[in-house]
């Protein structure tokens, strides 16, 4: 039997890669229900969708800022059935918070986490009477561990890991399942609509040593950060897909082997001085150590990439 998947956000990006990889699984045991805020940007999604559009692929409406369209959507499956729902819109906020005004933080809150509370609070009743379901959150590494400049997206993803990890026990006594997917950068239209975001901030708010860090240090290493660590958006989907077809799916699940030392790191220490001390060595004073970290991830990445693969092959 078929399972009704909702997803959010598929214009582009992850949203878009899984909502096709869901819909052209061999054996067809998905319906997905690929949703989007804005319909007339569904011309990547209807092409890549190709075939399975009306047949195992169906595109809605849904914004996650509007309760309404919320609403509107479920209430238009068949049964109001969401078997598995996978939260993943979102943006990214970057740059220093004295140059940010409270409006668009608000809006990264409440896009990326009241978006998911709007969801749940349609979607969950349901499954709790069925008592089966799967809700998949698309957070992200900076939901465990945050990381200069994010400071409100970053937050944004607290509050998601915060929020499913109270949830998670209830699911539990109705035999739900919560996963929260974890990955580090992936190059997307985020990549590129934050770091262009970032080079159109006023710094003039901000006094001289900030601009600076902003500016001459987080700018220019960015880029070179998802060049060097970035996953595809198919990659992400690839990780999603197993743990929907998982028995017995993780609450957590970093798609990014490379970053699990720096989430470590936080574990290790309940003080939180070191990842703190830590990330402050490798930007303020070793830029050479940094650099030779960025080779040595580089060629991690590649045999991760390998061994990844590798496990793909074995299944
Ligand atoms: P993306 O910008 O391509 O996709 C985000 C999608 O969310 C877009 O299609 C956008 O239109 C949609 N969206 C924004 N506001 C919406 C709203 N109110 N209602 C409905 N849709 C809305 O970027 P992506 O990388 O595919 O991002 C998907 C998710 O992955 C986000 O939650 C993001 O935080 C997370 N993530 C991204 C990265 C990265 O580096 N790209 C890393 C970790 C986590």
């Amino acid at each position: 039997d078929q399972k009704n998947v909702l997803i959010t956000g598929c214009s582009s990006g992850i949203g878009l890669a899984l909502a096709v990889r869901l819909a052209k699984d061999e054996k067809k045991r998905f319906m997905v229900y690929a949703t989007m805020r804005n319909l007339s940007k569904a011309e990547p999604l209807i092409e890549a969708a190709g075939r399975t559009l009306g047949r195992t692929l169906e595109i809605k409406q849904l914004d996650v800022c509007c309760e309404e369209s919320v609403k509107a959507c479920v209430d238009s499956l068949p049964e109001r059935r969401v078997d598995i729902l996978i939260s993943n819109a979102g943006m990214g906020l970057i740059g220093p918070i004295e140059c940010q005004s409270l409006d668009e933080m608000k809006t990264v809150m409440d896009t990326n986490f009241f978006g998911l509370v709007r969801l749940i609070k349609e979607i969950l009743p349901d499954m709790k009477k069925r008592k089966k379901g799967h809700i998949v959150v698309i957070s992200s590494v900076m939901g465990i561990q945050g990381i200069l400049f994010n400071d409100i997206y970053a937050a944004s993803k607290f509050a998601l890991e915060g929020f499913c990890e109270c949830l998670a026990v209830q699911a539990l006594r109705f035999k739900l399942n919560i996963s929260l997917i974890e990955p580090g950068p992936v190059i997307t239209e985020f990549e590129r609509k934050v770091y262009e975001d970032g080079l159109k901030i006023d710094l003039s708010k901000a006094d001289k040593v900030t601009a600076d860090m902003f500016k001459n240090m987080y700018l220019k290493t960015f880029k070179e950060i998802f060049e060097t660590l970035g996953q595809s958006a198919e990659d992400i989907a690839e990780h999603t897909f197993k743990i929907i077809t998982m028995d017995n799916p993780p609450f957590r699940h970093q798609t990014n082997t490379l970053y699990t030392p720096m989430t470590t790191l936080k574990y290790a220490d309940p003080t939180g001085d070191l990842p703190i001390e830590t990330f402050y060595s490798m930007v303020f004073q070793h830029e050479k150590v940094f650099n030779i970290s960025l080779n040595l991830l580089k060629l991690l990445r590649w045999r991760s990439r390998k061994s990844f693969s590798l496990e793909k092959d074995n299944n």
